[in-house]
């Protein structure tokens, strides 16, 4: 890995302002080669308490700054983060697999995280109520929840860190992240410059582990008292089981979980328009991401021009590393992900559908598989009830809106939707019916620091980015004053 500066790749975790190793250390790979990247501390419970007991120490101190004095601090690791966005995006590649172009927009992505909430750390305002009796002043204040802890996922390694941290960071707390065992080394880079930016020792802690640790590491955030609050982002199955343990200390919690986004293409859409939102939606980090669209619902009388027009761009999409020039698609992160999506595949096939391009494991081998789109795709199919993680859009084919909308919220799952149509009256009858946290209407990438980004039903709790993302990491308290 070629980098400007060296001394960005970090094989130690970072726990109370030092760079600190474990007895073990565990392998992170390059998912398009297999390339051995680097070896990074493999830790459990006893460092996952060292580090908890470091933000612990170090909260009073940084809680008693002000919002502006944190927010010099954050501002600065902002200022570095896209100062080094080659470097981290070079980091993100090698250990993700994204192209490129997507790691650097990722890492600018990231970096709007921490230049937002540093902001907002100075506007949080409380709040005065006018008593019921003349005797009674009344006054809300709003106040840090104390040490937080992270658990991100692999899909995007810098922006599920930023978007956690860099609010609980400007709310006053303190936090200790684990990062996904696959991209741990985005992570410990992020850390070497929140350290040049000046954050006190404890104030952000990383401690890394392999897969087998992830249970060990959490069972430990999530079951010491000292922790208040845990923000997660991952799969369903994991948040509803870490919910489970934070129950007996009533922890806080904000959960970023699966999708299953319906992409919906109404007769009378801009269908060219649709068409590149489908793209930028579904093949985006090859399929990899929570909003991604998973279903594209299409109605009938365009489905035929969409498809084709759709089939022909997908095909025309570059597969390879993600370090190789004019790439589109990278690998997929890992062998378990290509079988899932083969999987998908395979059943969709049995089951009647067709496929309009792609549909196979890629002819360069690895975890690289074909952009897909698959036509006559059904409800009983399971790539219409399972997010597919994949560069596969399965069609669906709809009558009237009546049935896009049942079909598009037959699921448990409720993060994004998309749809695209031209009517007002159906915009907003549509955008008012979804059973979603995030609409896109006429756009495919909805994401941003200003906007809250969060899922209802099965896809979460709580709400990240936006003025609400700091809410998360407050607490109310009252004040009644006798006068
Ligand atoms: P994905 O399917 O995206 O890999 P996961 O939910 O498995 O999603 O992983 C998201 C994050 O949760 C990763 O950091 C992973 O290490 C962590 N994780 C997985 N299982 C557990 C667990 N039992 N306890 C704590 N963290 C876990």
């Amino acid at each position: 890995m070629q980098l400007r500066d060296p001394g960005l790749l970090r094989e130690r975790a970072f726990v109370a302002g030092i760079w600190t190793g474990a007895a073990a250390a565990y392998a992170v790979r390059n998912p398009a080669s297999g390339e051995h990247l680097a070896d990074v501390p493999d830790m459990g419970a006893t460092e996952a308490r060292r580090a908890i007991d470091a933000a612990d120490a170090a909260l009073p101190a940084w809680r008693a700054l002000t919002g502006k004095e944190r927010a010099t601090i954050l501002r600065r690791w902002f200022e570095l983060i896209m100062a080094n966005i080659d470097d981290l995006a070079t980091i993100m590649t090698s250990e993700q697999g994204k192209p490129l172009a997507e790691a650097r927009g990722e890492v600018a992505y990231a970096a709007s995280f921490v230049e937002w909430f540093a902001e907002e750390g100075k506007r949080v305002y409380g709040d005065t109520m006018p008593a019921p009796t003349g005797d009674r002043r009344i006054v809300v204040l709003k106040q840090p929840i104390g040490v937080c802890a992270a658990i991100t996922p692999w899909n995007f390694p810098a922006a599920m860190i930023t978007r956690k941290v860099a609010p609980a960071l400007a709310a006053g707390c303190t936090v200790v992240v684990k990062p996904a065992e696959q991209t741990p080394l985005t992570a410990l880079a992020l850390m070497e410059l929140a350290d040049r930016a000046g954050f006190p020792a404890g104030v952000i802690n990383v401690v890394t582990g392999s897969a087998a640790s992830a249970p060990l590491i959490g069972g430990e955030l999530t079951s010491n008292r000292v922790v208040r609050k845990l923000s997660f982002t991952g799969s369903t199955e994991v948040g509803r089981l870490l919910m489970a343990q934070c129950a007996p200390t009533i922890k806080k919690i904000s959960l970023e979980l699966g999708g299953n986004a319906p992409f919906i293409v109404f007769d009378d859409a801009d269908v060219d328009a649709a068409v590149d939102g489908a793209m930028a939606s579904k093949y985006r980090n090859a399929g990899q991401t929570c909003v991604c669209a998973n279903r594209l619902l299409v109605q009938e009388g365009i489905y035929e021009s969409f498809a084709t027009k759709l089939a022909a761009r997908v095909t025309a999409l570059k597969v390879g590393a993600g370090s190789e020039e004019g790439v589109n698609q990278g690998p997929l992160i890992d062998a378990a992900a290509l079988e899932k999506v083969e999987a998908h595949v395979a059943d969709a096939l049995a089951k009647g559908a067709r496929i309009l391009t792609g549909g196979r494991r890629h002819a360069r081998g690895g975890t690289f598989f074909e952009p897909t789109v698959l036509a006559d795709v059904t409800p009983e199919m399971r790539c219409s009830r399972e997010e597919t993680f994949g560069p596969v859009a399965p069609l669906f084919r709809f009558r009237d809106e009546a049935e896009a909308i049942a079909l598009a919220n037959a699921t448990e799952y409720g993060l994004a939707a998309y749809f695209y149509a031209r009517d007002v009256s159906r915009v907003w009858r549509v955008a008012e019916a979804l059973e979603y946290g995030m609409v896109g209407i006429n756009v495919g990438i909805i994401a941003n620091e200003v906007a809250p980004f969060g899922g209802v039903k099965q896809s979460g709790i709580g709400r990240e980015g936006s003025r609400y993302g700091i809410e998360e990491y407050l607490e109310l308290k009252y004040l009644c004053l006798a006068v």
